[in-house]
């Protein structure tokens, strides 16, 4: 914006130029022998738009540290920060829960409501998990995206074990992503369990991902799994994302594109 120009008016006061509201105002004739002067300095439109300007991008630029601080913390994988609603292909009808999620998260947040998102391989689930992530990021909420390793490593390192699962029910939203994948037992269970009893009775929400069956969780007869399954299952709601892999899928693409130009080629 150009520096303003000023202009005296009718009253005697002086005008900006721009706005032409004055840039300073009369002090009351019983005040001006003790402040020996007639006027003081207002600010105009202009002034005080610029000063809105620099407010809001400041506010801006604060909020967008503070998300890219968390986003850092929440995801083990860089690819995840990318998964988001606006780069997904729409080719996941189950896509809606994770908005709705985000959508009502106060109330989701309020009653402790989480998600077990189960099904096969590849059905896109970690996907979804890590876009309602993002999306609760950008409304400066903290998440935290781990699995099983993580969690024991973290145990394991810290020096209070109760310190470090009292910082992991600190988030408003704890995602486990692939349950069940590994067969551990002893420490690493016993770690997980931990953290997700805490998680449970605090009341607070989590998303879990895993290639398991509900079935499979609710009849497994290990003993060390259980527990934690009946945690997973009593906080929970389960969800089934079938539907043809999003892997295979890729597969078949890659496998439809070679065959395109080797066809091509042998008919040249
Ligand atoms: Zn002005």
């Amino acid at each position: 914006m150009d520096k303003e120009k000023f202009f005296i008016g009718k009253d005697g006061l002086e005008y900006c130029e721009v706005c032409r509201e004055p840039v300073e105002r009369y002090i009351p004739k019983y005040a001006q022998d003790l402040f020996g002067m007639k006027t003081h300095p207002r600010q105009c439109a202009c002034v005080r738009m610029r000063m809105e300007k620099e407010r809001q991008e400041r506010k801006e630029q604060e909020h967008r540290q503070e998300v890219e601080k968390n986003i850092k913390i929440c995801f083990p994988e860089r690819a995840m920060r990318d998964w988001n609603f606006t780069n997904d292909d729409g080719s996941n009808p189950y896509m809606k829960y994770a908005k709705q999620y985000v959508e009502h998260w106060d109330e989701v947040k309020k009653k402790g409501m989480g998600m077990l998102l189960w099904g096969d391989v590849g059905t896109g689930k970690s996907y979804m998990a890590a876009c309602i992530a993002n999306a609760l990021l950008e409304q400066e909420k903290r998440v935290l995206m781990t699995n099983f390793t993580t969690i024991s490593n973290g145990v394991f390192a810290a020096i209070d074990k109760n310190d470090y699962i009292e910082a992991v029910c600190g988030y408003d939203l704890l995602i486990l992503d692939d349950l069940g994948s590994e067969r551990n037992s002893g420490f690493v269970v016993e770690s997980v369990f931990s953290v997700l009893d805490r998680r449970v009775c605090s009341g607070k929400p989590m998303i879990i991902t895993t290639n398991l069956t509900v079935r499979e969780m609710r009849e497994t007869q290990n003993l060390d799994y259980k527990r934690i399954y009946d945690r997973v299952l009593g906080s929970c709601q389960p969800i089934c994302i079938k539907g043809e892999s999003h892997r295979r899928e890729k597969e078949n693409q890659n496998k439809r594109a070679f065959e395109q130009i080797f066809r091509e080629e042998e008919s040249e």
